[in-house]
């Protein structure tokens, strides 16, 4: 059942929150070392699904496994060799990256002092902050403190690594910055980066999963998924009044502005004709195909059959 001896395997797993809330409804998953981008919207079930990886709550249902290591029933196990960088975290606002990382490394058991500093000056240095070192971390941009949180992830090599919506709060130079650290990890480990945002995916990540509702919509390749949906996807600026009877004609993915239109792709197997013309689909065309169903009942019933996209 498990594939990769180092790669993670999500079984059967529900989560229901005290208010009712289905967080988690029967997400199966099988993430093999490397870059995984696990995609939804607000409200999916993502940080849900990353803090029980993380070993902060657990399952209704289900197993996880982490390699050999049963992650509900051996935490401290997973905690030796987690990185997990949270959405927020706080940091001591007067110490200097330098002496929050090398503190950090204490807790992580990284007891001899040679030791400690060679692991911190290369994380410092991996991370672009070796420069910064001295500053406090009060002074950090939005940028650097997720970098620092990268650095303190990555302490002891941990064999599964999880960020969690990491580019949100970032300006554009910081986010090309922060994808390009993370793109530099090594294919060993596991990284499974959580987001919204789709670029994010596009631009890193080797396998992904789409997840919505607390239910996992798509688990594909992103180029596979992209290329499954040749010569489906079409598009047609309009205008906003039109979307109503557009909408009853056709299955709309998306309706964006543009300009002052709106630019509109439908999903059709064959050539809606109206002015439609092709397009080359992208992976927001995936996503958008996977949240409004087109893309769902296809590859769950790939999946049942045993046939992975
Ligand atoms: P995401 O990370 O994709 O935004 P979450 O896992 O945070 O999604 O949330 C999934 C759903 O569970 C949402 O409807 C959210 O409101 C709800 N939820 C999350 N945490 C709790 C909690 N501690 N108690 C009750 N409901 C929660």
């Amino acid at each position: 059942m498990r594939n990769h001896p180092l790669g993670l395997s999500i079984r059967k797993v529900f989560k229901q929150y005290a208010n009712g809330v289905q967080a988690l409804h029967n997400v199966s998953l099988d993430i093999p070392p490397g870059m995984f981008g696990l995609l939804g919207p607000n409200g999916a079930g993502k940080s849900t699904l990353m803090r029980t990886l993380a070993t902060l709550q657990e399952p209704d249902e289900g197993q996880l496994f982490l390699g050999d290591i049963d992650i509900v029933k051996q935490k401290e196990a997973v905690r030796q060799t987690l990185g997990y960088l949270p959405q927020e975290f706080g940091v001591y606002p007067k110490a200097s990256a330098e002496e929050l990382l090398d503190y950090f490394a204490v807790l992580k058991g990284i007891t001899n002092r040679a030791v400690r500093k060679d692991t911190t000056e290369a994380l410092l240095r991996q991370t672009n902050l070796w420069d910064k070192r001295r500053q406090k971390l009060g002074g950090f941009s939005g940028g650097m403190k997720q970098r620092f949180g990268v650095a303190v992830a990555l302490l002891g090599n941990p064999q599964l690594l999880i960020v969690d919506e990491p580019t949100a709060g970032l300006d554009p130079a910081e986010r090309v910055r922060f994808l390009n650290l993370l793109s530099e990890l090594g294919e060993s480990s596991v990284v499974i980066l959580s987001t919204h945002i789709v670029a994010d995916v596009a631009e890193l990540c080797t396998s992904m999963a789409i997840i919505d509702k607390g239910q996992i919509l798509l688990e594909a390749r992103p180029l596979e998924a992209v290329a499954a949906l040749k010569g489906r996807i079409w598009r047609k600026l309009t205008d906003k009044a039109a979307l109503p009877v557009m909408d009853q004609e056709h299955r709309i993915i998306s309706a964006k502005l543009l300009s002052g239109r709106t630019m509109v792709h439908v999903y059709s197997p064959d050539r809606p004709g109206n002015g439609f013309e092709p397009v080359n689909p992208d992976l927001e065309d995936v996503y958008f195909s996977a949240l409004t169903g087109c893309f769902g009942p296809v590859s769950q019933q790939l999946r049942a059959e045993g046939i992975a996209l």
